[in-house]
């Protein structure tokens, strides 16, 4: 087995789409980013890549490239999934904390789950995600910034 940790911070403007886990949470502010600026899977996506002992994800995915401007970022996380396979290991599960002050993340967890564990190729049990709030202080607490931390375990593909 190998463990993995990572950790994602956006600034956050009015006048954007936030996107979470592949789920649009609000369209009224969002994060300031070259791709769709999903901080969850940026954590996820950085938490499998350091349990491989490989470079973060602005290096597999430079927001220098025009390619990644906008891109989804679970269609990153699928391209991570499938190298982490290549090297003989699958997701044996992940577990995130979003810190985000507004708006309530409750309703959005069971798509957000379902949605990046179906990127990994592994079951919604493998996927925790809980949302807390910074209680109103700092830059998180006054909605200038959304942080995710998450870690996650890599177990040996056993091929059928
Ligand atoms: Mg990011």
């Amino acid at each position: 087995m190998r463990i993995g940790i990572g950790r994602d911070l956006h600034r956050l403007e009015r006048g954007r789409r936030l996107v979470l886990g592949g789920v649009v949470v609000s369209e009224c502010v969002g994060c300031i980013a070259h791709s769709d600026g999903d901080c969850l899977v940026h954590g996820v996506i950085d938490a499998m890549l350091g349990a491989m002992a490989m470079p973060n994800i602005g290096v597999l995915f430079p927001d220098s490239c025009e390619k990644n401007r906008g891109r989804s970022s679970l269609s990153m996380l699928v391209e991570v999934a499938e190298i982490v396979a290549a090297k003989g290991y699958v997701l044996s599960n992940a577990d995130a904390v979003i810190m985000l002050e507004q708006p309530k993340l409750s309703p959005f967890v069971g798509a957000m789950r379902h949605a990046i564990a179906r990127s990994c190729g592994v079951g919604e049990g493998s996927i925790g995600i809980k949302a807390t709030t910074a209680e109103g202080l700092g830059h998180i607490g006054e909605s200038m910034a959304i942080e995710v931390v998450c870690v996650c375990l890599l177990k040996t593909l056993v091929l059928k």
